[in-house]
């Protein structure tokens, strides 16, 4: 609803330079932000991390034990290591932000005469804000006009019930909220009821809400299952591996004589063990895929307001969404005039016979002289066009009263005062039934209506009766039922359907995925709509009315097979949304109005529309849908189960990679003639390879192309559930396998010396881990076809992982440092290719399964 009361002659609010002036000047009209961290603040939280007391506590150690360079190599790799995690968090806060800005509230104001929906903290002082039922107020201001405006001030006050506000020419000061008929208005208080024009006097820290350093949230960051899912496996692993560390460092000493060099040794050994098998990559691995997930959802006009969503998304089964806008254009025409057995077609240069002329005047009557409604506009296009210069067209009539639409009536009136004679005009209109209803028809008439209605709503015609009404006493009455109206005629209204809803209903039937159609439209209108779009069960329709009847248990039988409800108000959303949750469906809901709120509360997925809703039904959601459009609702969906997909790769990745190196951290121990084969550096290496791999790489790999043509995942299904973990532990074991062959190997071979054998163990370790990163991009594709698959990131991590072991291999010095020998050209090859093999049977089973 937007506000068109007022008269926007007599006030044309700040001009465009002005107001960036102010801004300049004053600032945005925003808090200060306390929650951006900046570089140190992550930096401190970096040191807090396990894996940085480990990188120290084994610097130390070296540094007691007299090794300078091993220390000074540790020490430059925590560095290394603490800039990538900076770079990361700055990432992903920047994304953060960008959503911050865009779903912060929005607000009408007048600039230049001209209604513009800016960004909330874009509102300067002098700005003149347009207020309507549902809205937020963005800032503090002082009621210039207010028709039966009442505002929800509890934020501030602590009282619930909403206070009447009245309007003042004169006051420029701000007031102190609370009490009735004050003309202030306050930064995040809610408009309840009514319509308002305000002066802005103070924004941003300026406001009562700034005075007291509360902020609007408007992203929620509140943990998601999976994170709670991750959050105890991490602490489950964390025991295990804190257990197994204490275990090696005794064991180790122990089984090598029990002397101070030992313990040095076996403390070494429990670190490098520590650090192998903590799985601090899953915590990270799930941030940073929510957060640049939300980003690429906003990037197909989504915006996320709670994290959860981005996961739910991928299990969506039911789509329930309204008709008008989201599936259509919510542009309207006249297309037909119903008037006594007669219809006029409206086509470009017709002339309109002269019956028809009362019903297209009190249809333009019974709309507002500022439109937004596009109904309105509709009516008002074509009576300018056909009444312009006649005796129907009532440009100097000033309108007295309204009668708005309730969910009872589903008619609205208006009361004219003509500029001559002293009656009352009155013009209705509405939902036929409702119009039929007003003017008492008899019950042969409303039949033959009826089917007339039903006619034209066959066609996809929205279908409103009109109907007018005189009144000469001074008091108007209490409702439109005791005015007299008598019948006009119908119009039936065209808005056409989005061309691309077809081919995504489609995609969303592929997808396993319901689409539900609810609207307040008549049923046949709602029918043909659904026969155009495609729609499983066009034919069986649920009216409010029968909704309203029908209990519970019924309601629940009948819902699986009814895609089309018609004729519903914002209200009954709610019993539909628990009845699908009540059959086990994971369902998304859309909607713009107050009266939605609880309905996108109740949904798993509440979808509120940014063009046209409501800042009420916006706090309510979960999603924002910038451009309205169903079409983005399935791209969302799709970016979901891209998103969730991805994060399964990278933690299946994650888990196997641990395998190999938590196998060659423990073996040792056991086999007291084995020499200690993964020291802390080599860890760390093999960290640097694999952070970036989880977050950049997996992150933004592309769906797979069956990504929709599955069906939605099982809400209860877990991240780690076995098959994942399987996967995981046979890829890990087969590159442990070919580390141990090569080991094997290097001292049958003649190259049985401490440092030669940890050479050829490592260079097949690196190996096997780019051929895990390549082969889990997906576990569908095989690993040739994905070399044409653009990745940035993976070919910046395998070259940098490359250049980094060729110079480990190559340069003298490096190799002392990673106490590692010379190999022949050869052996790397031979290293190279053992690591490679040791995934292929993955991609044998990939092949195998696709068959
Ligand atoms: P939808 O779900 O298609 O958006 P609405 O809930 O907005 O439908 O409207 C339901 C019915 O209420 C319409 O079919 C129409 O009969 C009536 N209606 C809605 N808006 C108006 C209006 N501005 N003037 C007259 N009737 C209206
Ligand atoms: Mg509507």
């Amino acid at each position: 609803m937007t506000p068109e009361f007022f008269d926007s002659t007599r006030a044309t609010g700040l001009s465009e330079p002005e107001a960036a002036r102010r801004q300049q000047v004053e600032g945005y009209n925003e808090l200060p932000q306390g929650t951006r961290r900046g570089v140190f603040t992550i930096a401190l939280e970096v040191m807090r991390e396990p894996m940085f007391l480990l990188l120290v506590a084994c610097g130390s150690l070296y540094l007691l034990m007299g090794e300078l360079s091993d220390a000074l190599m540790l020490l430059a790799f925590v560095f290394v290591v603490m800039g990538i995690t900076i770079v990361q968090e700055r990432r992903t806060e920047r994304a953060l932000d960008a959503l911050r800005d865009l779903s912060s509230p929005r607000a009408l104001v007048l600039r230049d005469g001209q209604q513009r929906r800016i960004a909330g903290r874009e509102v300067v002082r002098g700005d003149l804000l347009l207020l309507s039922e549902g809205d937020r107020v963005p800032a503090d201001a002082v009621l210039r006009q207010a028709l039966n405006l009442y505002a929800d001030e509890s934020l501030l006050t602590g009282e619930s019930v909403p206070v009447r506000k009245a309007s003042s020419e004169a006051s420029t000061q701000t007031g102190k909220p609370g009490g009735d008929d004050l003309p202030h208005v306050f930064s995040g208080s809610l408009i309840t009821r009514g319509q308002g024009l305000a002066e802005v006097v103070g924004t941003g820290p300026r406001t009562e809400l700034g005075k007291i350093g509360k902020a609007l949230q408007t992203i929620e960051q509140e943990k998601t299952p999976l994170q709670g899912e991750t959050g105890r496996m991490v602490r489950q692993l964390a025991v295990v591996g804190l257990g197994l560390c204490a275990v090696v460092i005794v064991a180790f000493a122990l089984t090598r004589g029990n002397t101070p060099q030992s313990w040095g040794q076996g403390v070494l050994a429990g670190i490098a063990m520590a650090m192998a098998v903590l799985p601090e990559e899953f915590p990270v691995i799930l941030t940073i895929f929510l957060a640049l997930g939300a980003w690429r959802i906003s990037r197909s006009r989504v915006l996320t307001r709670r994290m959860p969503a981005i996961e739910t998304l991928g299990a969506a089964t039911v789509l329930c969404t309204d008709k008008t806008g989201t599936l259509t254009h919510n542009q309207m025409t006249v297309r037909q005039l119903y008037t006594d057995g007669q219809t006029f077609v409206s086509s470009p240069d017709a002339t309109l016979p002269e019956c028809f002329h009362a019903l297209l005047e009190y249809g333009v009557l019974a709309s507002k002289k500022e439109v937004f409604d596009p109904m309105e506009r509709a009516l008002r296009d074509m009576g300018d066009d056909l009444l312009g210069d006649t005796e129907h067209w009532h440009d100097q009539w000033e309108m007295v009263r309204d009668y708005p639409l309730s969910p009872e009536l589903l008619a609205l009136s208006h009361v004219w005062r003509a500029t001559s004679g002293d009656t009352f005009i009155v013009a209705a209109k509405g939902a036929p039934e409702a119009i039929a209803d007003l003017c008492h028809m008899e019950p042969k008439q409303v039949e033959a209506l009826v089917e007339q209605v039903s006619r034209m709503a066959k066609e996809g015609l929205r279908v409103l009766g009109v109907a007018h009404a005189h009144w000469s006493q001074d008091q108007l009455p209490q409702e439109q039922h005791d005015f007299h109206f008598e019948f006009l005629g119908l119009v039936g209204l065209e808005d056409p359907i989005r061309s691309t809803v077809p081919a995504t209903v489609q995609e969303c039937y592929t997808a396993g995925i319901r689409v539900i159609m609810i609207t307040g439209d008549h049923p046949d209108t709602a029918r043909s709509i659904a026969r155009q779009i495609g729609l499983r069960s066009q034919e069986q329709v649920v009216t409010g009315p029968e909704l309203d009847v029908m209990s519970d248990e019924e309601l629940a039988s009948r819902i699986p097979n009814v895609d089309v409800f018609a004729r519903v108000v914002p209200e009954q959303k709610l019993r539909l949304v628990n009845a699908l949750k009540a059959n086990g469906e994971v369902v998304a809901m859309t909607g713009d109005g107050v009266n939605d709120a609880p309905a996108l509360k109740a949904a798993h997925i509440g979808i509120a529309m940014g063009g046209r809703g409501t800042d009420v039904a916006r706090e309510a959601s979960d999603l924002i849908l910038l451009d309205d459009d169903f079409g983005s609702i399935v791209r969302a969906v799709r970016l979901g189960r891209r998103i969730y997909d991805n994060i399964k790769k990278a933690v299946g990745y994650t888990l196997a990679i641990h395998v190999p190196i938590a196998g060659l951290s423990i073996l040792p121990v056991f086999f007291a003639d084995w020499p200690l084969l993964l020291l802390p550096v080599h860890i760390v290496f093999l960290e640097l390879i694999i952070d970036p791999a989880c977050s950049l790489i997996f992150e933004a790999e592309n769906a797979e192309k069956d990504i929709m043509l599955r069906v939605p995942r099982r809400p209860d299904e877990r991240l780690f559930n076995f098959q994942v973990v399987m996967v995981s532990v046979l890829q890990g074991g087969g590159v442990l396998a070919a580390l141990l062959i090569m080991y094997w190997f290097s001292g049958v071979f003649g190259h049985g010396g401490e440092d030669s054998r940890r050479a050829f163990v490592f260079t097949t370790l690196v190996a096997g881990n780019l051929a895990l990163i390549l082969t889990n991009r997906s576990w569908v594709r095989n690993f040739a076809a994905m070399f044409r698959e653009p990745n940035a990131a993976l070919w910046w991590v395998v070259c940098g992982a490359g250049v980094m072991l060729g110079l480990v291999l190559s340069v003298p010095a490096l190799r002392d440092v990673f106490h590692m020998g010379a190999l022949q050209p050869q052996e790397v090859e031979l290293c190279v290719l053992a690591g490679f093999l040791s995934v292929g049977w993955f991609e044998v089973w990939k092949q195998l399964r696709r068959r």
